[in-house]
Order: C-alpha cells, then structure tokens, then sequence
C-alpha cells in the first residue's frame, strides 16, 4: 500500500515527523509486519543507542485481593468477606523481600485491590516500617484506581494522599489499572473503575510529587484500532505536558494483551464475542512496533514475557522493545486469568536477551543502568558478539 510506504520511509529519515494518529491506525492496520519492525527497531536504536536491553530483578507483591471494582477480566480478587480474600500483614510483605534482596533485588512492585477496610494510615504505616527495614528496596506500590480507593476511604483528595504516601516511602506509582484509556471499552469491561481521565489525573499528580511512574496498556478488550491508538495518543499527550512542565513523566510503556481464561469476559458471561477478544502474536508484535514509533517522547518499550512467553517476548526485542522487563518472582493478578509463566530467574533474562543478539543489562526502577551488571552483560555481549 503506497500509503504505507511513503508514511514508513517518512519515520526512516533522519528527522522522522512525530507519527500522527491516522498514519498510526494506517501503519497498525496495513503496513507489512517486516516492514513495520524494521522501522520500530530503528527508531529504538536512536531512541536508546547501543545493543544493551535492560531488564529488572524485582518482585511482585500483591498485598490484598480484597477488591469491590470487579473488573470483567480479573480473576484475582475477591469481595469483602469472601472466604478466599486476603490481606497481606507487615511481616509476611517484608519476608517477601527479605527473599528479594537475598537475590540482589531492587525494587518491589506491590498492587492489590481497592479494599476498602484499609485505611490511609495502614498504607503510611506500611510504607514507613518497609522503608525502615529495608532501606535499599524501591517501594513502587500501588495503582491509580488503588490511591482513588484510599481517597475515597479517608476523605482527602488523590493529590493530597500521593502526598502522604509520598512522605511515607512511596517510592513509585506503576502504570497498572490504565487498561484502555477509551470509556467507551473501560466501562464496558470496567464500571466501576474510575475514567480514563482520572488515570491521567492520578499519574499527573504522582510525577508532581515526584514519583517514579510507567505508562501500561491492556489490550484486546473489544476495541477498535483507533481507539489502541487513542490509547496511546492519550499517553502521549501526557507525557508531552509534563515534560514540558520540568516533571520526568512516564519512564516506560508497557502494553501486554488480556488473558481470558477463569473471567466473566473470557466465559462470553459479559456480553461480548469471545472472538473479538485477545490478540494473537502478529497482532501483539504489530502493536510493540506501533508504540516504539509513536512514542517519540518516552525511551524505553517494554516486552512482556509473562502473557506472550519468552519466545514472544524475545521477537519484541527486534520490534522496537528495549526492555525484557523483570524477574517479579510472583504474579497473581494476570496469572489468574491464564498466564503460565509468572516469574524468570535472572538468568532467564539474561539469556532470553543474548539469543536475541542483544547484551543484557541489569537496572533498576528508573532504568539507570547497575555497574555490577554491567560487567556481567559485557561478558556475555563479547559471547553474543563471536556468534553473530
Ligand atoms: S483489575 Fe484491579 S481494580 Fe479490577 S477487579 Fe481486579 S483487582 Fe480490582
């Protein structure tokens, strides 16, 4: 398609154009899928010089599954008062990381549900003694719709409990809960959850307080092309602001396709085709190649191993993706509804990124790169480099 071509030669030039929407929804629809990762990989090796893809040895916690949003594609929680819910306590969270740094970890990655008999001074109590105990770990906790719970609960504002949570430790807010930043599709799958716009809102007002923060995508809920790409539009105008506003904004994007299995969407129970749901691998590597080229103002893309496996993942790496992500040690969110693999040791990671040509590098929450490590992926890069 002529089209195609002249947009793709276009963000081959030296100064590409920042990609528009309706040539991204062009490129996402039509472009040959060679074509589309030949350029998403181009644009990542001038968007982050050098062969190096970074991961992070981390670990997931997910402190209660207690939840009242009830997501259509979440099999992880359950309502106040289930007999399966659970909220984690102060010492069973800090075991957990105990096991982390015995692994040379650096950063916690703690969600949950919006469990609304938590009050505001469990998490600063939480947040104070973790950071006591563990001084080196980044506590990047919690999501948009999580902090909106604890408003909600305590009678302030989001703005004002990123603040006090800030003070507490809180290291990061990660991206999780974004989904799609559409409400037509979010509240078809997600009523109760807050708008896109409050996402937004909450993740601008995390980065005032100088909070590390992730951009995220699930996708294949029921939606359009344009709409992923509003997603991603919606994302990019953001970032756009803060940036200009002196903020560091969103250090990475990390999209990944639903898992269907064990929820009412998957079960065809909420009204929707099932085969209109999920992506394939074609269709997830087009969208990694899409999002390196669209987001000419975030660096780092990352691959998702957990929902598209290794192999997957590994082929994200020449489609734009700079990042394997991290070794989360558990995961009991996406695994509920289908993922099999919820954690990879470090030297999965490392290899995964070898095989792929690459030199694996060691980071941590803000993707600054870790020495010790990097001594380490230069030994194995001189590896990749005698069998290429
Ligand atoms: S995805 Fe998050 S907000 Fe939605 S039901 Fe599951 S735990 Fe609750």
């Amino acid at each position: 398609m002529d089209k195609c071509h002249s947009v793709l030669e276009g963000q081959l030039s030296d100064n590409p154009p920042i990609l528009g929407i309706d040539d991204a929804a062009i490129l996402y629809k039509h472009a040959d899928l060679n074509d589309l990762m030949f350029v998403a990989l181009n644009r990542r090796r001038s968007q982050v010089p050098g062969n190096e893809v970074t991961y992070l040895v981390d670990r997931n916690i997910n402190y209660t599954n207690v939840c009242t949003i009830n997501c259509q594609f979440c099999s992880f929680y359950r309502p106040p008062g289930h007999q399966e819910s659970y909220t984690q306590s102060v010492e069973q969270i800090s075991h957990r990381i105990d096991e982390l740094e015995t692994l040379g970890g650096s950063r916690i990655l703690m969600q949950g549900g919006v469990n609304p008999e938590l009050s505001l001074d469990w998490y600063v109590d939480l947040l104070v003694e973790l950071q006591l105990r563990h001084p080196s770990i980044a506590l990047d906790c919690f999501s948009p719709i999580e902090i909106e719970g604890i408003a909600e609960v305590c009678g302030k504002t989001t703005f004002e409990v990123l603040r006090i949570l800030s003070e507490a430790g809180l290291h990061g807010l990660p991206g999780g809960g974004a989904e799609i930043l559409v409400d037509d599709i979010r509240f078809a799958v997600s009523p109760k959850k807050g708008s896109s716009d409050n996402w937004l809102k909450v993740m601008e007002e995390a980065q005032t307080h100088n909070l590390t923060t992730s951009a995220t995508n699930v996708f294949g809920l029921g939606e359009s092309i344009s709409q992923r790409i509003e997603h991603m539009s919606r994302v990019r105008e953001l970032q756009e602001r803060s940036l200009n506003n002196g903020l560091s904004g969103f250090t990475s994007f990390v999209s990944w396709p639903v898992m269907l299995e064990n929820n009412s969407l998957g079960n065809g129970n909420a009204g929707r085709n099932k085969i209109e749901l999920g992506t394939g691998a074609v269709e997830y590597l087009r969208h990694v190649s899409i999002s390196r080229i669209f987001f000419h103002n975030i660096d780092h893309i990352q691959a998702s191993w957990p929902t598209m496996g290794m192999d997957i993942a590994q082929i994200a790496l020449l489609a734009g993706a700079d990042d394997a992500g991290s070794t989360m040690m558990e995961e009991n969110v996406v695994s509920s509804s289908g993922s099999t693999k919820t954690d990879a040791t470090e030297l999965e990671l490392q290899r995964m990124i070898i095989s792929a040509g690459f030199v694996p590098v060691k980071r941590d929450s803000e993707y600054n790169k870790l020495d010790a490590c990097l001594q380490l992926g230069d030994k194995l890069g001189s590896i990749t480099s005698r069998t290429q």
